[in-house]
């Protein structure tokens, strides 16, 4: 079998680009987005007989738009030098300097960089997460969705769909002007499924500290998973006091661009579980790079969305926790859904990721301009 050492990375022959637009089939609200359709961003790198792919995404075209024009200079840097993964990765942050290493350049290159990762590990002939050095993979999954904009009896139906296709736990939204409101519903969903699936609520950044403190000690007995993004992303001092404060843990992190978001969130106090996205933090290179960085604090470590791709990265996490599935917004893009057996995320065995974007959605989706 192929050693990670002895694999030479081929000199970048192609990189395609591809930008998808799928129409929600009714839009639907978090604490702070109104959502009616899913915009993709695809890196397709080939070498040496090899093809990677990598993705990106936002809510908006035009952000995409964005995204795609700053990956064709991306692509122009990965053409132009015969590098390794990582030589490849800091030649396109470099590239970046000026416009700045957070969004859409940062979100281009995470796609770009996913792509040579699975490119790397095909050539190798191993699946992603062996190339990374895990040897047992497997993490828990929970469902996502429970939209504030739907009935509670809504999202009590999905939990129930979740919890009845083997998940874990279900992850419903709140983070609307009533708080109250949003107690009772959170309380009404967990009366309606069984003890032993676990509930956690995600406030998408919607409320002051006072706020998300006032909810979270109204919920404490509750025993939620987790609080969600409770309060604005950057104010790392107010998390760090909810998380003191509630013993219900505090979850952060899925809105934080490369090493140094995660870097200042930790020197703050940091949060009890930290998410990390793989398109803020600019691709599998620094994911990786964090991972260790938070393992350190002893927070558990769990990823945000990419669940085929966070399926190989949290199994080469040392602990990992807890994988998210939101499947009507990226499912129908690949060919194959995440691997979930059991309430397990496993990644493919097949070399690279296994990610393979579908016939149907190209024909469908596919933005030609
Ligand atoms: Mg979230």
């Amino acid at each position: 079998m192929a050693e990670a050492t002895q694999i030479e990375f081929p000199a970048v022959e192609e990189v395609r680009l591809r930008r998808l637009a799928m129409p929600l089939e009714e839009p639907i609200r978090s604490g702070i987005h109104a959502i009616d359709s899913i915009h993709l961003f695809t890196a397709e790198v080939s070498a040496g007989g090899s093809t990677g792919l990598g993705y990106a995404f936002s809510f908006r075209p035009n952000e995409i738009a964005a995204v795609a024009a700053l990956g064709a200079d991306l692509a122009k840097v990965v053409m132009e030098g015969r590098r390794g993964v990582r030589a490849h990765w800091q030649a396109m942050w470099d590239h970046l300097n000026f416009i700045g290493h957070e969004g859409a350049g940062v979100m281009a290159m995470a796609a770009i960089d996913t792509a040579l990762w699975d490119l790397l590990a095909r050539e190798a002939g191993l699946p992603l997460y062996r190339l990374l050095g895990a040897a047992e993979p497997g993490v828990d999954v929970y469902g996502a969705g429970g939209w504030i904009s739907w009935p509670v009896e809504r999202v009590v139906e999905e939990a129930r769909s979740f919890a009845a296709a083997g998940y874990r736990a279900y992850k419903m939204r709140v983070g609307s002007r009533d708080w109250r409101g949003d107690a009772e519903r959170v309380r009404t969903v967990r009366e309606a499924l069984d003890p032993g699936f676990g509930l956690m609520v995600d406030v998408n950044q919607a409320w002051s500290v006072d706020v998300a403190m006032r909810f979270g000690q109204a919920l404490e007995e509750v025993g939620l998973i987790w609080i969600e993004e409770p309060t604005d992303a950057q104010d790392h001092a107010g998390q760090a006091r909810l998380a003191r404060r509630l013993h219900t843990p505090i979850a952060a992190g899925e809105t934080l661009w490369g090493r140094r978001g995660f870097t200042e969130l930790l020197a703050a106090g940091g949060v009890d579980v930290v998410q990390l996205d793989l398109m803020r933090c600019g691709g599998i290179t620094p994911f990786m790079a964090i991972v260790p960085l938070v393992e350190a604090t002893r927070a558990p470590v769990t990823s945000h969305l990419f669940t085929p791709i966070s399926a190989h990265l949290l199994a080469a996490c040392a602990r990992p926790y807890m994988a998210e599935h939101l499947p009507s917004w990226f499912d129908p893009f690949f060919a194959q859904p995440p691997r979930i057996v059991d309430g397990t995320l496993l990644p493919t065995e097949e070399p690279g990721i296994g990610l393979e974007l579908a016939a149907s959605a190209r024909e469908r989706w596919e933005v030609r301009s």
